[in-house]
């Protein structure tokens, strides 16, 4: 049988048990004590879950060098993003614009406007190769940003 005084004894136990900072025999004791103690093994798992909860702020919580980064980034970022939107808006427009005009007359085109047209499909071309390469880079860059 156990005395009151050994719960006791157990409780004053588990925290150090949490943290694994009992002997062998100590962790045995508190261990087999849990196992018949339905009361005990509920503060153990009361203090289990807050030191869980504790855990988890820590992480939650990004250190105030990470939080700078992340500012930073953020304002160099969203002006560029918002430029490369308005880019891509205006040429997906243009060469709506311009395949409504080509389908309404057409006409064999002249040679101006072949010349054109290739140095058009040419910067569209260059255009997406850059804004594919840039999604490519955007896990590798966040990678990195953690890791510094
Ligand atoms: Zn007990």
């Amino acid at each position: 049988m156990t005395t009151p005084s050994q719960h006791e004894e157990i409780r004053q136990m588990l925290s150090a048990y949490l943290d694994g900072e009992l002997t062998q025999a100590g962790a045995q004791r508190v261990r087999i004590h849990l196992e018949d103690c339905e009361e005990c093994r509920r503060t153990y798992e009361e203090l289990a879950r807050l030191q869980e909860m504790t855990r988890e702020l820590a992480f939650a919580e990004p250190p105030e060098a990470r939080m700078k980064e992340l500012e930073k980034s953020l304002s160099v970022q969203a002006p560029r993003r918002l430029g490369w939107l308005f880019v891509m808006a205006g040429i997906v427009a243009w060469l709506i614009y311009g395949a409504i005009l080509y389908i309404r007359h057409w006409r064999p085109p002249t040679v101006e406007e072949m010349i054109g047209s290739a140095i058009v499909i040419g910067f569209v071309l260059l255009l997406a190769s850059v804004v594919v390469e840039r999604l490519r880079q955007l896990p590798h860059d966040r990678y990195r940003r953690v890791d510094k």
